[in-house]
């Protein structure tokens, strides 16, 4: 069986999406950065109800080409899932582009050069809808402009990397296909040790470091839900050449409606969630549509609320709430 290439499985998302395709049966080939990482993701996937046994780890950068070659030996399929997402936005916007676009390149230009059928892109709602419009309604066809003003890096790294690798596909694709799945706010259960961006938050939430609310509006789809539509993007011969958005069902949600989630369904957990908004201006609360991965791809994604009180029953159940973590 040839196996199915992840880059970025130690992360949040690729970390479930590599217990997620092994549970299915695949084998999977993973890149990390560094090997040290690798025990602590064996027992990240098995914490998902997966095999290791079917798991192979590589190491791979996305600012240099070693590794590449050997890691899509083989390959039929590959996710690109990694690109850097930090707590905070650094001072140098170009060290998050030019690794998410660079890395994204070398990734489809390798997956190219090794006849891979198809490679799933994890971009993010940050390509789709972070320029404002009349009406804040999205769907696939809205892109951020990398050049919206006030834009923060992450999201401008995750426009450019994304244009890039559509302008890739147009110019010199080959026979490869590509799919790119674009995700709004990722929560839901960790498999890792560590805590990424959005679990953070909740984190900051339950244990009072949040006390206001910021004034932020915002999609929220489930990390389990994520993987599932890469698998199913990978699968569904229709999805080639599109983008699929991943957002739950429902309103999009202000910080201080997320507070309310946790306080509503998880009474002394969540007892030092803010109850107040930061003071500003009300901004417009976005409409992102999930009809397409819905109705082509047959997804269907869990309640935000679920996903939102299943964060926080994680961040307890590892310990992550606990004083001095
Ligand atoms: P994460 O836990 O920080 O995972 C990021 C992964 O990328 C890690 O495996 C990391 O490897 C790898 N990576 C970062 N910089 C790298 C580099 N220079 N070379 C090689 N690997 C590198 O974040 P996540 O939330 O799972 O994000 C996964 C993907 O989803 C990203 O593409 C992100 O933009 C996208 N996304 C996330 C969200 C969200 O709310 N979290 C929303 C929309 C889209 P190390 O383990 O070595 O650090």
């Amino acid at each position: 069986m040839s196996p199915v290439l992840v880059t970025g499985g130690s992360g949040y998302l690729g970390s479930q999406l590599v217990a997620a395709l092994l549970r299915s049966g695949k084998e999977v080939r993973t890149t990390v950065r560094s090997l040290a990482r690798a025990q602590e993701l064996r027992a990240a996937v098995r914490r998902g109800g997966a095999d290791d046994a079917g798991l192979e780890i590589v190491a791979a950068h996305l600012m240099a080409d070693d590794g590449w070659a050997a890691a899509l030996t083989g390959c039929e399929e590959v996710h690109h899932v990694a690109s850097p997402i930090p707590v905070a936005q650094p001072d140098d916007p170009d060290e998050l582009i030019v690794p998410a676009r660079e890395g994204t390149l070398r990734v489809l230009r390798a997956a190219r050069d090794a006849g891979v059928r198809r490679t799933v892109l994890t971009s993010s709602f940050a390509a789709i809808g972070y320029t404002p419009k009349p009406g804040a309604e999205f769907t696939e066809a809205d892109w951020t402009d990398p050049d919206t003003p006030g834009l923060a890096p992450y999201p401008r790294s995750k426009a450019i990397a994304e244009r890039a690798a559509w302008d890739l596909m147009e110019r010199d694709g080959g026979d490869t296909e590509l799919v790119v799945v674009n995700p709004t706010g990722i929560f839901g259960p960790t498999l890792t040790a560590t805590l990424g961006s959005s679990m953070q938050l909740v984190k900051a939430m339950l244990d009072g470091t949040m006390s206001v609310a910021p004034r932020a509006r915002f999609g929220i789809v489930d990390v389990r839900d994520v993987a599932d539509l890469h698998l199913r993007a990978m699968a569904a011969p229709e999805a080639a050449g599109r983008r699929f958005l991943a957002v739950a069902d429902g309103p999009t949600l202000s910080f201080v409606e997320v507070a309310g989630i946790l306080r509503g369904r998880l009474g002394p957990l969540a007892a030092r969630a803010p109850e107040r908004e930061a003071p500003g201006e009300d901004l417009p609360r976005p409409v992102i549509h999930n009809d397409r991965a819905r109705e082509d791809l047959g997804w269907q994604p869990r309640p935000a609320a679920t996903t939102i009180v299943e964060s926080a029953e994680c961040l307890r159940d590892l310990g992550f709430l606990q004083a001095g973590r």
